[in-house]
């Protein structure tokens, strides 16, 4: 039998992490024959709604589950963590200034990622969800400099799945068929959802679609503002779609890209398009055998490369920012 896998989530009171949880534990993140530990991460006032899920998650049975500890220090829920899942976050509260949100988020991602550099296991992989992702991604990584560059990632896979679903909605056909396309940047309005070298069931998608009107004028917008438009639908942020992109995030980087197609991770860049090395900004990368790759030699229109650069300059400000704070 396999030895179970260390798995930490963070703000796993939250609705993410209600939405998360389960389908970790009936092994939807890493392959319905690896079981799993998993370790709660909680500020103090949320532990008693922590105990609660737990209390449900013994109730459902999981055989691949093979306990769940759940504690509010750092230090012991990184203790000899595989995989990390950073979900719990400051959010932006109305009327915050940039610098009073990212400093927040300083004293969270900081302690995280010292507890991950002295604490996690050697093959640590963290993915992290929490707003502002890729800055407070850039903040952890910063704070374990003995683990590696390329075990720090941030979650641009939601943008990525909905970039498919638009896509294969538009040319009329279904999701298995779109292949290959890419988010670059931000995990924010600024985004840059790139259909030129996607495929439609074996074609150019931008040749498939052949209109610059909807691509500039809908299907830009539509995936950048996905979050704000179901907040506006449902009252209540996006929590299943984003956990279910977690695990997809996750269970492709250890278990590899399909032959043919690519994803997008929000990664530590390596200068590659023109991405200021050390930014963690969104590629397209293959994965296999748990690393992965950024796909090169792509060419870059004049269209892509405007908005590349945009969305790479709010995280270069972002960077900026958190350095000015001391952060990184
Ligand atoms: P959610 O579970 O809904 O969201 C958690 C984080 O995920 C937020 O930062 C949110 O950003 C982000 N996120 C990323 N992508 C998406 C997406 N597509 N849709 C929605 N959210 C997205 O928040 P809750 O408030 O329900 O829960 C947060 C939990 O985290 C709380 O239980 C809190 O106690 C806990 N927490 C734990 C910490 C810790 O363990 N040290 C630290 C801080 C909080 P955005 O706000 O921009 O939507």
């Amino acid at each position: 039998t396999r030895t179970p896998v260390n798995v930490t989530v963070t703000g796993a009171a939250g609705q993410i992490g209600y939405a998360l949880l389960f389908r970790i534990a009936s092994g939807h993140l890493l392959g319905a024959d690896v079981p799993v530990k998993l370790r709660l991460l909680e500020i103090a006032p949320a532990l008693k709604a922590a105990e609660g899920t737990a209390m449900e998650l013994d109730d459902c049975a999981f055989p691949l589950l093979r306990g769940i500890d759940i504690t509010d220090d750092p230090n012991v829920a990184f203790d000899g963590a595989n995989v990390a899942l950073l979900v719990g976050a400051r959010p932006r509260a109305k009327g915050m200034e940039r610098g009073d949100l990212l400093a927040a988020n300083g004293g969270i991602f900081t302690p995280q990622g010292k507890a991950i550099n002295g604490h996690a296991a050697d093959d640590i992989k963290v993915l992290v969800v929490g707003n502002p992702a890729n800055t407070n991604a850039l903040i952890a990584r910063s704070a374990a400099p003995d683990v590696p560059d390329d075990r720090f990632t941030a979650m641009t896979r939601l943008d990525h799945n909905r970039a498919i679903s638009q896509l294969a909605q538009k040319a009329g056909v279904g999701v298995e068929d779109v292949k290959k396309v890419t988010i670059w940047g931000n995990h924010s309005a600024t985004q840059y959802p790139d259909i030129f070298h996607a495929e439609v069931a074996g074609r150019n998608a931008a040749e498939v679609v052949n209109d610059e009107k909807w691509l500039a004028e809908e299907f830009i917008p539509t995936v950048a503002k996905r979050g704000a438009a179901i907040i506006e639908a449902r009252g209540a942020s996006s929590a299943a779609s984003a956990a279910n992109a977690a695990l997809d995030h996750m269970h492709t980087w250890v278990n590899g890209t399909a032959e043919g197609d690519w994803t997008s991770m929000g990664i530590v860049s390596d200068g590659s398009y023109g991405v200021p090395a050390g930014l963690i900004s969104s590629f397209p990368v293959t994965t296999k055998d748990g690393s992965f790759e950024i796909v090169q030699g792509l060419e870059i229109n004049d269209f892509s490369r405007a908005r590349i650069d945009a969305s790479v300059k709010e995280l270069e400000e972002e960077r900026d920012a958190v350095r000015a704070l001391g952060l990184i």
